[in-house]
């Protein structure tokens, strides 16, 4: 008689506790997918923990049993603890994206085909030449068996014994299934050879390790990475890039496939279900050897991963802001140390935090200082708005329209960046000269001209373009105040008429197939000015892109956080890399008003390294982070009172803890007070030096507080934003 065993079974909804279960499945062990009955509904869980055996065997319910045999391996739980450790988001949420609602038990099974091998057919039966007949009147010798047994009218046996007889094969269908490695081998500069012999030399076996990629744009970090990566999946291990945009994903993938033929998986939101069940379960099995994902591929459960590559590591854009809230970067390495991997972080722009680390000596550092081929930075000027002069009506100075004219002239492409989304970011009514705002947050709402209306950026509220004003009810225009890429590209269209321009930005930037329809414009030199926000900055590659104009330089340089100087400095430095990457007449052209602020000042110098350990020791003397560490406390609510005075019982707590080098600050209305029809409320608590109990200390308090049911509550380890 099977052996009744019991365990704890634990979902991914938050709200649901562990409960025990019991199996005689040998085959069910921690780790497993399960299915379970719960109430009159039968849902998927995780097997977590032995079962409680103070509960009666008898009266537990029974698993029904495994979902497509999955089982995260011990390392993946114990990333998933950890990551719920560091977080303090609840561990079902990550569950939850490890897991994935892929609904397996709807899937619709493949058809079993089979493909006629080319051997020599000896002691056949005659019913037996008859299918092998067949199959040489199919197209490319495949057939289905179904088609088979109708065509014919032959039983399953008949078939499976020219299978045995290595006859016919089963086709697999699963792309990912195949042996063979397809790598086309890439020259390397001396520059990017040195920098793989670098890495390679360090390599030890089941070693977590570190290293930061430092290189300047164009300097083909990509291809280091990828001769590392080419070395894993021939060993048969399983190789995870991460990148900060989809859209950058797709564009990618193709580079990928030229080099390693159908091998190279994706993994973002936008796939299909029916993809993101094939590639969910070629990770689980570890055919799939490389996977390119956003960050949310870090939750997937890999069988045998053994490198992680964050490309563009110091974007924010891997900081995921909406619950439960994480930086995929830090749990990328936090991954590769349950691991005992490498990982590599590679960038142009290093994020302060990572550059502490290399200094610290925690990671390993390699540089490419020159771009790939002989080929020199873009050239930066800078455009003092206190001295030059704008046409009327125009956002483009005199300086950047000539550049502009010459090189059009030239037949060189051009990008204009400005980091607004839209035609204009604020509206006022003509009549009483109240602003635009969207009812459900406290944000003004942002004109788009192409889309006929204004919208709301934070949670797409929109109205007609023909909308009344809320206040004076008066019909009259709204004046749109200040400049967005539609704007820019309208001014473009008057003084260019016979230049094609395109905007390059998250509302116009189409999905999939067209994607790369609108990118193989653009890479052609088809269009001659691309006017971009921050999305050009994520990494992508325009060969014919020789000038960069910049349009508003100070306009990150306003926000109060710690973070200003860096993120403006890397968003720019992205930018104007993007220009001149395959020859050195790149050039950039920045418009300030603070020319002698010190971001412009490394941008115009390319004072790269200099900016970076300045930005750092000067943190490191204000004492905020990476120097000690911050924690916002968000909460959120109908009632602001209600919001504010359980901020002061959690301000009254904290202190009762009595933590040295600790400090609490607020409760606070945020700075956007409303968003979604919730009112905001913040914390932030500050430590001046990380002692690691006392850390230990603030986490315990954080997991066990008690949030009333009318009460959101939010924790962002070392915030990005503190809006
Ligand atoms: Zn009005
Ligand atoms: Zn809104």
């Amino acid at each position: 008689m099977a052996f009744e065993r019991q365990f704890g079974v634990i979902f991914t909804n938050p709200k649901l506790p562990v409960l025990d279960y019991s199996t005689v499945d040998d085959n069910i062990g921690i780790g497993s997918l399960v299915e379970v009955p719960l109430g009159s509904k039968v849902v998927v869980g995780i097997v977590w923990s032995e079962g409680d055996t103070k509960f009666d065997h008898s009266r537990l319910k029974k698993i029904i049993g495994t979902v497509n045999k999955i089982k995260l391996e011990p390392d993946f739980i114990d990333f998933l603890k950890k990551t719920h450790a560091y977080t303090l988001s609840p561990i079902q949420s990550f569950l939850k994206m490890a897991v994935q609602n892929l609904k397996f038990h709807k899937e619709q099974k493949m058809p079993i085909a089979y493909s006629l091998n080319s051997s020599n057919y000896s002691q056949i039966t005659k019913r037996q030449k008859e299918i092998i007949s067949y199959f040489k009147e199919q197209p490319q010798r495949i057939a289905q068996y179904k088609q088979i047994k109708k065509d014919l009218g032959v039983s399953s046996s008949v078939v499976r014994s020219l299978e045995n007889k290595g006859v016919l094969s089963k086709v697999t269908e699963n792309k990912y299934e195949q042996e063979k490695i397809f790598n086309e081998p890439i020259t390397l500069s001396s520059q990017q050879r040195q920098a793989v012999a670098k890495i390679k030399e360090k390599y030890v076996k089941n070693e977590f390790q570190s290293w930061l990629l430092f290189g300047v744009t164009g300097s083909g970090k990509t291809e280091v990475y990828l001769n590392l990566v080419s070395e894993r999946i021939e060993k048969g291990e399983q190789v995870l890039i991460l990148l900060p945009e989809i859209s950058l994903t797709v564009d990618f993938k193709q580079r990928i496939m030229k080099r390693y033929g159908a091998l190279a998986g994706e993994w973002h939101s936008q796939l299909s279900l029916n993809e993101r069940r094939k590639v969910f379960k070629n990770v689980v099995s570890g055919h799939l050897k490389l996977l390119i994902g956003a960050r949310s591929a870090l939750f997937l459960p890999f069988k045998n991963l053994k490198l992680i590559i964050v490309d563009e590591e110091h974007d924010s854009s891997y900081k995921q802001e909406e619950a439960p809230i994480y930086n995929a970067r830090d749990l990328a390495v936090l991954r590769a140390s349950t691991l005992k991997s490498r990982i590599i972080l590679s960038s142009a722009t290093p994020s302060i935090e990572t550059w502490h680390n290399c200094r610290l000596g925690k990671y390993h550092k390699v540089d490419l200082p020159k771009r790939f081929g002989e080929v020199y930075e873009p050239r930066v000027t800078l455009i003092d708005m206190n001295v030059e002069e704008t046409p009327k009506n125009s956002w483009i100075s005199v300086p950047i329209i000539d550049q502009i004219k010459i090189s059009l002239e030239k037949k060189e492409q051009i990008l204009i960046f400005l980091n607004r989304r839209g035609y204009a970011p604020i509206a006022f009514c003509t009549a009483c000269r109240i602003s635009l705002n969207c009812k459900n947050c406290s944000t003004n709402l942002v004109y788009h001209k192409t889309k006929n209306c204004y919208l709301c950026h934070l949670c797409g509220y929109k109205v007609s373009e023909k909308t009344k004003c809320v206040k004076c009810k008066s019909d009259e225009n709204f004046i749109p105040i200040g400049p967005g890429v539609e704007r820019i590209r309208d001014e473009i269209s008057k003084l260019f008429p016979d230049a094609l321009s395109q905007i390059f930005s998250s509302d116009s930037f189409s999905k999939g197939e067209k994607h790369l329809e609108d990118m193989d414009k653009i890479k052609s030199g088809e269009i001659n000015i691309i006017i971009g926000t921050q999305l050009v900055a994520k990494g992508y590659n325009f060969p014919h892109l020789k000038l960069v104009a910049v349009i508003d330089a100070d306009m990150g340089l306003n926000a109060g956080d710690h973070r200003v100087m860096e993120k403006s400095y890397q968003v720019i430095k992205q930018v104007i890399g993007r220009a001149g990457r395959y020859a050195s007449d790149g050039r950039a052209l920045i418009q300030t008003w603070m020319p002698r602020h010190p971001v412009l000042q490394a941008l115009l110098k390319d004072h790269g390294e200099i900016f970076l350990n300045t930005e750092l020791e000067q943190r490191i003397e204000a004492h905020v982070p990476p120097h000690g560490k911050f924690i916002s406390l968000i909460l959120s609510g109908r009632k602001e009172s209600t919001l504010i005075d359980f901020g002061k019982e959690l301000k009254n707590q904290f202190y009762s803890l009595k933590l040295q080098n600790f400090e609490i600050f607020g409760p606070a209305v945020a700075p956007i007070s409303r968003i979604k029809n919730k009112m905001r409320v913040r914390l932030l608590i500050k430590s001046n030096k990380i002692t690691k109990i006392s850390q230990i200390e603030v986490r315990d308090w954080l997991k066990n507080i008690t949030v009333p049911n009318n009460i959101y509550f939010s924790v962002d380890i070392d915030p990005y934003n503190f809006y």
